[in-house]
């Protein structure tokens, strides 16, 4: 039989444990030396020893080595350029099978690592203060290309230091690409796999009330960011135009009913615009908006980017903001963006060649 050309191959980083163990199974009806669980030493492989071929695969019977050579490859994203930053922060630009890029972020922080990993090419929200946003959707990605980023940002890890955090506020609407995004979850989560700890993972939505709910009924109980941005509907219309989809009443409405497990909160992402969003007027709103929530915010100074028309707002005013919110009992981050100097920060993810003219 000819062998079939790599691409036209399934990434086997494309199926969850259960789904592999799945077709095993269909698969052993035929050939009865093919054992179902096999999928766990399969996983066993491709996470814990992170082998690039089948035959580096020991313990698998020689019967399902074959079927998974004939009908998997094992893929691996390329390193089109990895930028270190003066905070220690390294991006990197990953290069998709078709040719296609994305973006991922490696942050130090004290004590741990937290990478921000991408979930579509580009983004369909058409945000107006993101450089995503000006790329528009070129495509979603495969399970393999988001859990595929992990791998390689976890390589960088300097010895002995833990990758802790993993969080989806690189480029893309997490939830436009939600069957897929739950897949990667299950594969980050299984003990098999990765093994994180959901409490560890975090997938930031820019406000899809339908998938907020679906998200609230899941199994797996990561934690929730919603970008906020505004409390004033028409100021957050011409930010985000998911706005005018979901205004923010009903958006409030559907975070007050997301069922959080005790000691958790849903996260607010918050940027700071030069006088569009960083009034104290704003603040007090914020906390009478998200009244009944269990909430915390996390305040983002708007990261300038080029041929953008918005600001950031002076330091004091960033910290007026945020004293606010304090000295109310509101729980509040600000997060001072990493890796700004190599574009790495929040909002500045793009792939310049891939803007449409
Ligand atoms: N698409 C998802 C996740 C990725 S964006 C979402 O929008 O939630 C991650 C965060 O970066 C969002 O909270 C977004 O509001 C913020 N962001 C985008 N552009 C920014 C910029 N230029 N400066 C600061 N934060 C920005
Ligand atoms: Fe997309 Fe998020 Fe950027 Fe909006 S902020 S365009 S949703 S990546």
């Amino acid at each position: 039989m000819m062998q079939q050309p790599a691409h036209a191959k399934t990434d086997i980083r494309n199926w969850t444990r259960l789904e592999l163990r799945q077709w095993l199974a269909e698969q052993s009806e035929e050939d009865p030396k093919i054992q179902p669980y096999r999928a766990d030493q399969v996983f066993y492989w491709l996470y814990k020893r992170l082998v690039q071929d089948f035959s580096e695969m020991a313990n698998i019977g020689k019967a399902t080595r074959t079927l998974l050579e004939t009908h998997f490859r094992i893929g691996r994203l390329g390193r089109e350029q990895v930028q270190r930053s003066r905070d220690g922060s390294l991006k990197y630009r990953l290069m998709l099978e078709d040719k296609k890029f994305v973006e991922t972020v490696l942050m130090p922080h004290a004590d741990h690592h937290t990478v921000c990993i991408s979930s579509q090419v580009g983004c369909g929200m058409g945000c107006d203060f993101c450089m995503t946003g000006k790329m528009g959707l070129i495509r979603n990605l495969e399970v393999s290309e988001i859990v595929n980023q992990v791998l390689e940002a976890r390589q960088d890890l300097p010895e002995g230091a833990k990758l802790r955090n993993i969080v989806f506020m690189g480029m893309g609407e997490p939830f436009h690409n939600y069957k897929n995004v739950m897949r990667a979850l299950e594969i980050f989560t299984d003990d098999h796999g990765f093994n994180y700890s959901q409490r560890r993972i975090t997938v930031s939505t820019s406000g899809l009330i339908p998938k907020i709910r679906r998200f609230g009924k899941e199994e797996i109980k990561a934690n929730l960011a919603v970008s906020l941005n505004s409390v004033n509907d028409s100021v957050r219309s011409a930010l985000m135009p998911v706005n005018k989809a979901y205004n923010l009443e009903q958006l409030v409405e559907a975070c007050r009913e997301y069922p959080l497990e005790s000691h958790k909160r849903i996260t607010f992402e918050y940027i700071l615009i030069r006088d569009l969003t960083d009034s104290l007027e704003d603040a007090r709103g914020l906390i009478r908006l998200l009244h009944g929530v269990k909430f915390k915010v996390n305040l983002i100074p708007f990261n300038e980017t080029p041929g953008s028309h918005y600001q950031r707002p002076d330091w004091p005013r960033v910290e007026a903001f945020q004293q606010y919110l304090l000295d109310r009992g509101v729980l509040v981050t600000l997060r001072i963006s990493k890796g700004q100097d190599i574009a790495g920060a929040c909002g500045q993810l793009v792939v310049q060649e891939q803007i449409p003219a």
